[in-house]
């Protein structure tokens, strides 16, 4: 679980933030990942990651999931692909809890939450309130939480 997070750190190495909102787009760019978001999928498939024939990897989400939600799909997939799993069917609503899907939520919420930024907000600006957290990095109540609990054991 140690190289997800390295991994997510080593992506957003050289990448400048604005605010806490980590630009998933420019991170995808940056690793040549094409993002494409489309409403003709089930409802129950949040999303995919696939290498085409031209070797290019292609994330494919689910547009109608709510956009917190969204991001950190994708952010999920890049972990797949940026951590060399092998995969490439389509992620269900509940997803089996396999050790990959571990891996990839903990590179999802590293790359959505980086710890630096996290302890800035939690720490010295006291942002500690979980709704709020969730506002500054674009992310879910839930997301929020459970990054949360990883940081301070609360
Ligand atoms: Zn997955």
């Amino acid at each position: 679980m140690k190289t997800a997070r390295l991994a997510a750190r080593q992506l957003l190495k050289n990448y400048s933030f604005i605010d806490y909102v980590t630009n998933l787009y420019a991170i995808a760019a940056k690793t040549g990942i094409v993002i494409y978001k489309t409403d003709k999928l089930p409802d129950n498939v949040l999303g995919s990651a696939r290498l085409t024939n031209t070797g290019i990897w292609v994330i494919v989400v689910n547009s109608n999931q709510i956009f917190t939600r969204l991001r950190f799909t994708i952010a999920h997939e890049i972990g797949h692909i940026v951590l060399n799993h092998s995969h490439s069917e389509y992620h269900l609503a509940t997803p089996h809890n396999t050790w990959q899907e571990r891996e990839a939520n903990i590179f999802a919420s590293e790359l959505l939450m980086p710890v630096t930024k996290f302890k800035d907000l939690y720490f010295n600006r006291h942002i500690t309130d979980d709704l709020d957290i969730a506002k500054y990095f674009k992310v879910s109540k839930q997301a929020a939480d459970i990054r949360i609990s990883e940081i301070t054991g609360k």
